[in-house]
């Protein structure tokens, strides 16, 4: 277990497996008057850790994605803090699945999927807004909402430590993620670039902590944004080479040729539907700037038969299909029979 001690009352506790999905670091902050605990998809081990510190008064999960949440339930003494305008997406698993649109791939799935993972209702006490300062007495960390992963994505700035908390913002092997229906590129990007500026206003962060890679400094921080900004114009190009040589695709069949994360020999139904998602969020955007056009009066009327029903691994995992197949009416009304052509 990776323990480090970043400042005065600032514990960062990597997750489980490196902190890799389906865990996530946590970060334990500890003031006179009240113990914070941000994130909590650490793993058992890792939180009895956390629990050894003393009680935990407060949980802040940056977002509602399940390696943050995971082992919400054991702070049974916590109340519970989430972004401005999430708390529906913890505490009613509809709520959970219209913004993540895990139903794309059925909803049995999906439930036994995430039941697997952890994920339990949680009921929310507060949203917290862009700027707002959580005084833990002694110790003060502000909210620095960076949308795009999700649409409240959140990270902490502790100003006076010179720690900044990125959460998801964090160059894993996924790369930029923003698979879910209410993502956003131009969201994720603009987040990026307030980043790029936050790290570079100096004297400003030395350390940079993020949900799924140990602490970076703030010159490997700032290389990484930079580098990151590349991979949205690189998928953007991939997108546009498919369609040009295959196309016109519906969404589907686009999605079957896996132009983002590439043919995986073990398919988890997660990133099948990340990849759908991601592209929806491509092609929406190259519409925008005149690159692609959605074919008239396609919608809904093409689908190959390469969707979610036939994600490999999800049988293994014991998600049984669905009597019409798993999620087959969601793709559709989530686009899925949207047929796309380069222009
Ligand atoms: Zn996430």
């Amino acid at each position: 277990m990776f323990e480090l001690g970043v400042a005065p009352g600032v514990t960062f506790f990597e997750g489980e497996r490196r902190g890799r999905f389906p865990f996530g670091n946590v970060l334990l902050l500890e003031g006179r008057d009240a113990r914070l605990l941000v994130d909590t998809g650490a793993g058992d081990e890792v939180l009895e850790a956390v629990l050894g510190r003393g009680p935990v008064h407060i949980v802040f999960n940056t977002h509602y994605h399940i390696d943050h949440v995971r082992g919400n339930a054991r702070f049974r003494g916590a109340v519970f803090w989430c972004p401005e305008g999430e708390a529906g997406a913890f505490s009613s698993e509809e709520e959970f699945f219209q913004l993540s649109g895990w139903d794309l791939v059925g909803t049995e799935t999906a439930r036994s999927v995430l039941s697997g993972l952890g994920w339990r209702p949680t009921p929310v006490a507060r949203e917290l807004a862009d700027g707002e300062v959580l005084d833990l007495g002694g110790l003060s960390a502000a909210v620095v909402r960076l949308p795009g992963h999700t649409p409240g994505h959140s990270g902490l700035v502790l100003e006076d430590k010179g720690i900044l908390f990125t959460a998801d913002i964090d160059f894993s092997r996924f790369g930029p993620w923003y698979g879910d229906v209410h993502s956003s590129v131009d969201d994720y990007l603009a987040s990026v670039r307030r980043l790029t500026a936050l790290a570079a206003a100096g004297p400003g962060f030395e350390t940079v902590l993020t949900s799924h890679r140990r602490p970076l400094t703030r010159e490997a921080f700032a290389a990484g944004l930079a580098a990151f900004e590349n991979h949205f114009e690189l998928r953007e190009e991939k997108v546009l080479s498919v369609l040009a040589a295959e196309g016109p695709l519906t969404l589907t069949e686009l999605t079957a040729r896996w132009p983002i994360y590439g043919p995986r020999s073990e398919l988890h139904p997660g990133l099948y539907k990340a990849e759908f998602f991601m592209l929806q969020h491509h092609l929406d955007r190259l519409a925008r700037a005149g690159k692609v056009e959605r074919v008239p009066g396609a919608a809904g009327s093409a689908t190959d038969g390469a969707g979610p029903e036939s994600v490999p691994g999800a049988a293994e995992r014991g998600s049984a299909p669905e009597a019409a197949g798993p999620g087959s009416d969601r793709v559709d009304s989530y686009g899925g029979g949207d047929l796309w052509r380069k222009r």
